[in-house]
């Protein structure tokens, strides 16, 4: 039974989806006017790992991510939808470029990005530019209703009238009353109010029509457009990292369900923040890396992936080298693991089976079941590396077990989502060498054998000679 931690009830329920099988999720994109972080993977991450269980207990699952390409208005810390700048226009004017053109480029890195760490693309990815006229509709929807009011070309949404607003993040209006106070927008019947549409200021490039003046929307209102128009009004999970709960998720929550009368999102999933030096990594305050800066260093995106699964997505996670080091070096461990379960299933060892993978797999189940601990799930695994190398060592795993064993791992590995350089990816020619090496081994031929070692090495790749025989693997 799958049980997920949900915002909203502060509290893990039992996962069963609306319509029974499928699955509707929506996860906050990026921002697409500059390189997405490594801070932000890690909110991308919750959204892979959750998708991915979800799959792997049989959901059919639909992911949608949009991307954020309106220019925002919002400063990471404000984000209420009234102050700070226009962040895309501020890069294209840097850049020298169109706001289109900043924000086609870096969508473009961010899902190469993706691709890199292995996370697996959602089925749309909506622009917010292409779904003006749908937020447009919603804004008209909320004015009519009385949630939402007009002033001098701006509309703004009533914070007063939606008796909920608070809930999610616990920002009631009590609460925001006693809390800080926000710069406050001269058209705003109450400071907490947020914006559902700006006029735009005559500098600003991108602007639509709108019956209330030529401007654009607010940050909050394009998800609740794009989420309902990909998944219909009510969500089961909607995901995002934690600074997405307010206001962000609150003012989606207070506008979609006084537009459509229904509830807008069944589980709320958020991942603690990336930290740098105990601080937020983020855009704004520039304490960033990429994941380009991880790969100059000598990682590959694949130990930044181990290292996100191991820590819980609700628990803060401070980011360092050092703990990449000991990502790769686990990397490394379950590569290893796999190469010597290749070369034992290869060979015909028959003996008593002395391996109980049904119970890892209950192991690795009653982990993810408990609100996606991929940690503990990974710390099963690590566990089980230790009594099968104890059996490479000796020897003595038969040709079943291995088999079985790389099947469980196959089947876990739907979800951990991790790129081995497996034997799968040693080319033919390589295998061909390997293959005459232990025929000249065998004939005790041990020049030729070292010749042809010495150009399997050539070639990039490096051969251990083990218990279970010889495994190739590229060279690091
Ligand atoms: P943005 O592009 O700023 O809208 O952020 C995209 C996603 O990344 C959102 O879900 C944020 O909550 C999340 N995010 C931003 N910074 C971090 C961080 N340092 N750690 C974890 N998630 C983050
Ligand atoms: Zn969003």
């Amino acid at each position: 039974m799958l049980s997920l931690y949900n915002t909203f009830s502060k509290s893990k329920e039992e996962f069963k989806s609306l319509n029974p099988g499928k699955v509707g999720m929506y996860t906050c994109g990026p921002t697409v006017y500059g390189k997405v972080h490594i801070g932000n993977f890690r909110a991308y991450m919750l959204s892979d790992i959750t998708r991915r269980y979800l799959e792997y207990v049989g959901y059919e699952v639909r992911l949608i991510k949009n991307i954020t390409d309106v220019g925002h208005l919002t400063d990471d810390d404000v984000a209420q939808g009234d102050s700070g700048e226009d962040k895309m226009l501020k890069a294209a004017l840097k850049e020298k470029k169109s706001p289109e053109e900043i924000a086609r480029f870096y969508e473009e890195y961010f899902k190469l990005a993706e691709k890199e760490l292995n996370i697996i693309p959602a089925h749309f990815f909506p622009r917010a530019t292409a779904h003006v006229p749908q937020m447009i509709k919603i804004v008209e929807g909320l004015i009519e209703k009385g949630f939402a009011y007009e002033k001098n070309g701006n509309v703004f949404f009533d914070v007063t009238k939606f008796e909920d607003y608070g809930k999610l993040s616990g920002n009631t209006l009590e609460n925001l009353k006693v809390g800080a106070r926000l710069e406050e927008h001269p058209d705003k019947k109450n400071p907490w109010d947020f914006a559902l549409w700006l006029k735009a200021p005559e500098n600003h490039l991108m602007k639509w029509p709108s019956p209330w003046s030529v401007g654009y929307p607010g940050w909050h209102i394009e998800c609740s457009a794009m989420s309902t128009e990909y998944l219909g009004n009510t969500l089961d999970i909607h995901t995002g990292g934690e600074d997405n709960i307010f206001p962000h998720h609150e003012a989606e929550i207070a506008q979609t369900e006084c537009y459509t009368g229904k509830q807008y999102a069944r589980f709320w999933l958020h991942n603690r923040h990336l930290l740098i030096g105990g601080k937020k990594m983020s855009k704004s305050k520039g304490n960033l890396f990429t994941l380009e800066d991880v790969l100059e260093k000598g990682f590959s995106a694949m130990d930044l992936r181990l290292l996100f699964l191991s820590s819980h997505y609700r628990s803060q996670m401070e980011f360092s080298f050092e703990a990449l080091e000991q990502a790769h070096k686990n990397i490394q461990k379950i590569n290893d693991f796999v190469l010597n379960l290749e070369a034992a299933a290869a060979r015909d060892l028959v003996s008593p089976s002395t391996i109980d993978t049904k119970s890892v797999q209950e192991k690795f189940e009653a982990a993810m079941d408990d609100d996606l601990n991929t940690p503990l799930a990974l710390s099963v695994f690590y566990e089980f590396i230790s009594q099968c190398n104890k059996l490479f060592a000796t020897n003595h795993l038969d040709s079943k077990s291995a088999h079985d064993i790389l099947a469980l791992w196959k089947k876990t590995n739907s979800v951990f989502g991790l790129v081995l350089s497996g034997q799968a990816e040693i080319p033919e020619e390589i295998k061909e060498l390997m293959k005459k090496r232990e025929q000249a081994r065998h004939n005790k031929d041990f020049s030729t054998s070292d010749e042809i070692r010495a150009l399997i090495e050539k070639h990039g790749f490096i051969i251990e000679d083990t218990a279970n025989g010889p495994i190739v693997k590229i060279a690091d």
